[in-house]
Order: structure tokens, then C-alpha cells, then sequence
């Protein structure tokens, strides 16, 4: 099952006993980067992506050239001091970087759009918290109106960019939270569906020898119909007519419409924009 990607701890024994396999390893600190890939490369394995998990701010980590080539989700707090991150401006629009912020902080949805002005990639985290659904709207209508230069905020332009009227596009990949693609190893190399069946400790295999035979596990089968359940309940998620962008990415309260409301206005501007024929503006001629 070498066509999945695995997200896994920095562990040189792991990752030795992953060779064929394309790797997401999970790190604390940036300074792990050029060691990681080198490490990779002597097990023969490909380094999809590197996780990195920092509790200090975009603005004080210090970006190295050398990183280029490696793609990079960098989770943060926040972007931190705004006159520093503009000393490294130009080096991160040079990287392979999505930088996740959580949408908890109404702070990160300022600062998301400010690194897309700037030309840096964003990823906003919904986890269970209260969102600000104002702040968040504004946000999505810059990233899916706004037709000046500016860097992807995911998962807006993800959406916008797959959009089909007759198709669901599902964004947890976006978040490493979708089993067809990702999977999660602990240092065991037990597998996990998902990140939070991870942090609960439910895996479905005891070891790495196990992953080549997963997707006949019936847990893995029925992990990837999961969507397939809201049908089943008839939840609200079954009747929302934003279903297709969405596919129940919100676990909120049945009674709680703020994310029908709110992917339904994506839906619409996502509509509205595909279906504008910019005509080319012809200026006199002599
Ligand atoms: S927008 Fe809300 S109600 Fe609609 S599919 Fe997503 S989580 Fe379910």
C-alpha cells in the first residue's frame, strides 16, 4: 500500500523500516528539517511533506534557503511581530510552506490575510473551539473575491480551485485528516485513521508489517464510507445544501446552522466567480 502517505514521528528506526513508503513526519523544530531529509533519503523513502508543530511564533522562526525543495505545513500559534516577519518575507514566499493558524484567535484570521497579501500560503485549522463566524466570512470573501495577486488561504481556494457543481471535494486532506490519503504511525508504527483517533490511542494494525494489507482492513473500508453515516442518521449534515463543500467537517451542535450559513456563502461566491467571463477590455487603437 505504498500510494498513501504516512504521518509518522521523527524516528530513525521507524522510518528505516518505511523504505518504498511516502513519509509526513512530525517535528517540533524547524532545525530537524535538513536532518529529517537526509535521513529519508537513506531509507529510501519520500519525503511527502514535513509536519512541524511549533509553539513559538512564524515571526521567530528563522527560514533557511536550503529548505527550498522541501514541502513544509508549519502549524503556529500566531505570526507573532509583524516588522520581524517582514525580514523573512521573501525568503518563506521562496519556500514549499503552508502555514496552518487556528481559527480560534480572531487575530490568526487578520493574519491570515496578511500573509496572503504577502504572498505566503495559509491553512485555516477549524478545531472544536468557537469560531468568530463574522471574522471567518470576511476572510473566505477575500480569498475567493479578491482577484489581485495574492497567496492561497485553504481550505478557500482549495474549494474554489476543485469546485465542481456535481461533485463533493472533500478538504480534511488539506489537514492530513482524510484515511485515503493519510495515515498516522506512532513511534510502533501502529496505525491510526485519523489524528484524533491517534491522540485517543485507537489503532487498527500492531505494526508497520501490517499497512500493505490495510485497505482490506474492515476499519480502514468503513473509515473511508464514514461520510456515508450522516445518510444513515439523517443528520443534519444529510439535508445541508452546502453538504458538497463540506462533507460534515463541522462537528458542532445539531441545533448550530452558523457553518450551513457560512458554507453556503462560499458556495455561492465560488459560484459567482466561475461564472464571471471577464471580457478583455479593448483601450482605443489608432
Ligand atoms: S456545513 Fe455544517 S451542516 Fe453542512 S455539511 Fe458541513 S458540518 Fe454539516
Amino acid at each position: 500500500m505504498n500510494n498513501v502517505f504516512l504521518v509518522c514521528p521523527d524516528n530513525e528506526q521507524l522510518i528505516n523500516s518505511l523504505s518504498g513508503y511516502s513519509l509526513v513526519p512530525v517535528i517540533t523544530r524547524v532545525g530537524r528539517i535538513a536532518s529529517l531529509q537526509r535521513l529519508a533519503n537513506k531509507a529510501n523513502t519520500h519525503l511527502h511533506c514535513v509536519i512541524i508543530h511549533s509553539i513559538r511564533p512564524l515571526s521567530s522562526i528563522i527560514f533557511n534557503d536550503e529548505w527550498r525543495s522541501i514541502p513544509i505545513a508549519l502549524f503556529v500559534p500566531g505570526i507573532g511581530n509583524i516588522s520581524s516577519l517582514m525580514n523573512q518575507v521573501e525568503i518563506m514566499k521562496n519556500q514549499n510552506l503552508r502555514v496552518y493558524l487556528s481559527a480560534n484567535k480572531d487575530e490568526n484570521l487578520t493574519a491570515a490575510r496578511i500573509l496572503s497579501s504577502l504572498g505566503v500560503e495559509t491553512a485555516i485549522v477549524f478545531d472544536q473551539s468557537p469560531v468568530n463566524w463574522n471574522l471567518l466570512r470576511d476572510l473566505a470573501a477575500y480569498a475567493i473575491y479578491n482577484i489581485t495577486a495574492h497567496a492561497d488561504i485553504a481550505p478557500f481556494g482549495y474549494l474554489k480551485e476543485r469546485y465542481n457543481p456535481v461533485k463533493q471535494i472533500n478538504f480534511e486532506s488539506l489537514y492530513f485528516n482524510d484515511p485515503e490519503f493519510y495515515l498516522h504511525l506512532d513511534d510502533a508504527g501502529r496505525v491510526a485513521l485519523t489524528r484524533e483517533e491517534y491522540d485517543r490511542g485507537e489503532f487498527i494494525s500492531r505494526d508497520v508489517s501490517e499497512l500493505a494489507t490495510i485497505r482490506d482492513n474492515i476499519k480502514y473500508l468503513r473509515a473511508i464510507e464514514k461520510w456515508r453515516e450522516h445518510f444513515l442518521s439523517f443528520d443534519k449534515c444529510a439535508c445541508c445544501p452546502a453538504w458538497k463543500i463540506c462533507m460534515g467537517s463541522f462537528q458542532v451542535d445539531e441545533e448550530d446552522y452558523n457553518c450551513r450559513d457560512f458554507f453556503l456563502e462560499i458556495m455561492d461566491a465560488i459560484e459567482t466567480m466561475l461564472s464571471r467571463t471577464v471580457e478583455k477590455k479593448i483601450v482605443w487603437q489608432p
